[in-house]
């Protein structure tokens, strides 16, 4: 029996209109649902809206249409944004289809039957926007923090789920599964959260007040919608109880989140599979946000960048690969059209173009035109063997959700090509005749090559691949899966050659017509300071004495430093760095930067790091350098 994968996205609420990230958690599941596709496993993959609540009918009444034809309008977006974005869903969920309805009354009339369902009276601060009771904890200043509204007291008589029963179970379920809920941060997000007592969560709101959600099955006078309604629709897109696909793909159900919605995905939706008799969910993978302007890219803050405008712009599977490689899955990542720009040249146009293009304008000269036969014990090359390793890697980084490393491998793989040619000069071998055998070995081995880039950028890159196939003589008939890479008769001998467009044109900055700049720039640098301002800063080698964490804060450390006198500083790498390692280091802080309280620890001064792909880096030295000598 193959295996199976099951794939869902967070059914999208349709207050608003489809924004980037929207597009992101989109585009993931789509690769990932591709990917495992390919490697031949048994997939189903589900997207689809979110269609009940307070929000709706409010914006449909004042739209001045009913919700039901308020939220056709906006599922219709969603759903037409899935063919633009090259999106390979096998389903697409809505809240108010009949199934789902009929699903959730059913799975409401389990739980209720089995008791962990009671009718009770709550008073509490309610928030609007998150259309739920906020705890106490919750609550910042008399407001929600997310929302930036005070949220309003209300007391109503409610239906209640008996989530605290659980909360037990659940955190021996995630301590017993240490993959349960990743990457680990998140993981550690919600045991923290779990070391609070859990309360019980209100599913039902009166239809005095609500009417447009799911009628409870044992109280006409009362509707679900949000948890008890949204969640659901994991289990319904597989014809819970009795269809074939819930056998098939629920086992291996795993979900794909922002982190704003990691405490219902990750407490509310097990406990609710526990109370209604259906086993967890395998995994639930968590993204961080798009940001732009340090602030986040949500719903609620309606800043947006609309994602398809870029598209259009430079083309899909620029976009796709920008957001895949660029976002470090679990962590925020910054959205700039400029770093998207700069992606495009460096990675797509000089780096995979130029190695597509050369290769074939070179085998179509040495070659006639046609894969050339080779004999088999030539096809045995150190680019096969690299291609090996790039397998091994890619399918690495898919079994633990770090996508961005698998497109760092194949980019390896594409660089060690591009090396290949440049050592092995074909140029220069074509001159003489002699030469010609060992010419077409190396022409083959380039042709190879290519055909496993293109396999390997099936799920990333989709339209790209399949223009590098036909290139090389591969039509969309021919099955290609990750264990083609590994065949030595991967290409058939004499296959027409045929050189294609360029895949990715330079994209050239229209900024450098701007005559404000004195040297055109590619990245977002600020606005230009003369050296003046530039002197105020007092930077100072610092060797760090002592490090420790700082009570209460998962990020900041502690460290004494030494500058020539010793100071405190308090930095926030205590997710990058063990105290351990920081010590003795030499590193570059800012030295006479206002003193400043973070966590009621005084820091005066600021050490200097940057974003990899590993996470923060502090600024070091690679010389040894004098303590607290300044930088110029
Ligand atoms: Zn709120």
């Amino acid at each position: 029996m193959p295996k199976s994968f099951y794939i869902t996205t967070p059914i999208y609420y349709v207050n608003a209109s489809p924004h980037i990230g929207h597009a992101y958690t989109t585009i993931v599941a789509d690769v990932l649902a591709r990917y495992h596709r390919m490697i031949g496993e048994k997939t189903f993959f589900v997207t689809g809206t979110d269609e009940h609540g307070d929000k709706i009918a409010e914006a449909a009444q004042k739209a001045g249409i009913t919700p039901q034809e308020y939220a056709d309008k906006i599922s219709a977006q969603f759903r037409s944004l899935c063919p633009e974005l090259a999106i390979t869903n096998d389903y697409f969920i809505r809240t108010t289809d009949p199934n789902h309805i009929e699903t959730v009354r059913y799975i409401l009339q389990k739980v209720y039957d089995s008791g962990d369902i009671y009718f009770g009276s709550y008073g509490g601060y309610y928030c609007f926007g998150c259309e739920r009771f906020l705890t106490e904890k919750e609550i910042v200043d008399n407001k929600c923090p997310e929302h930036g509204r005070e949220p309003q007291y209300i007391e109503e008589k409610n239906y209640f789920f008996k989530m605290s029963k659980y909360q037990d179970w659940l955190i021996d379920h995630i301590k017993n599964n240490p993959d349960f809920i990743r990457p680990e941060r998140y993981r550690n997000e919600a045991l923290a959260f779990l070391r609070e007592p859990l309360e019980d969560l209100c599913i039902s709101r009166p239809k005095s007040r609500l009417q447009w959600g799911i009628t409870l099955p044992f109280d006409q006078d009362y509707v679900t919608y949000v948890w008890f309604d949204a969640l659901i629709n994991y289990v319904t897109a597989l014809d819970y109880p009795d269809g074939e696909k819930f056998k098939t793909f629920w086992p291996v159900a795993q979900h794909l989140i922002a982190k704003d919605i990691l405490k219902p995905h990750g407490i509310y939706w097990p406990t609710m599979l526990k109370a209604a008799g259906i086993e967890p969910f395998q995994h639930l993978n968590v993204h961080g946000y798009w940001n732009s302007d340090q602030s986040k890219m949500s719903k609620s803050l309606g800043n947006i960048v609309r994602p398809l405008d870029l598209k259009d712009k430079y083309g899909l599977d620029a976009f796709r690969y920008f957001l895949l490689r660029d976002m470090v899955f679990g962590l925020d990542s910054n959205f700039s059209e400029d770093a998207f720009v700069w992606r495009l040249n460096s990675d797509l146009a000089n780096d995979l173009g130029n190695l597509v293009s050369r290769t074939i304008t070179m085998a179509v000269k040495y070659c006639d035109g046609k894969v050339p036969e080779i004999s088999s014990r030539e096809k045995k090359s150190a680019l096969y063997e690299n291609a090996l390793k790039t397998v091994a890697e890619v399918e690495a980084s898919f079994n633990d959700m770090s996508l961005h490393k698998a497109l760092i491998a194949i980019w390896d793989f594409i660089n060690v090509t591009n090396k290949y040619i440049v050592e092995n000069e074909p140029w220069t071998l074509g001159k003489d005749p002699a030469n010609q055998e060992k010419l077409t070995a190396i022409m083959y081995n380039l042709l190879v090559a290519l055909r496993s880039i293109a396999v390997l950028l099936q799920p990333f890159m989709p339209q790209t691949a399949e223009k590098i196939l036909r290139q090389i003589g591969i039509d969309e008939s021919q099955k290609l899966d990750m264990t083609s890479i590994k065949k030595d008769d991967a290409l058939k001998a004499g296959s027409t050659l045929t050189r294609g467009e360029s895949l990715f044109p330079r994209i050239v900055e229209e900024k450098e017509s701007k005559p404000s700049k004195g040297k055109a720039s590619m990245i977002d640098l600020k606005p230009e300071i003369d050296y003046e301002e530039f002197a105020k800063v007092d930077l100072r080698v610092a060797k760090i004495l002592t490090a420790e964490a700082v009570p209460k804060s998962n990020k900041l450390l502690k460290l004494t430093i030494d500058i020539g006198e010793e100071r405190t500083i308090v930095a926030g790498v205590g997710k990058d760095y063990t105290p351990e390692e920081l010590i003795g280091k030499n590193i570059v802080v800012v030295a006479n930067l206002k003193p400043t309280k973070l966590m009621g620890v005084e820091s005066y001064g600021m050490l200097l790091a940057t974003d990899t792909d590993k996470g923060l880096t502090v600024l070091t030295f690679d010389r040894e350098a004098k303590t607290g000598a300044k930088i110029r």
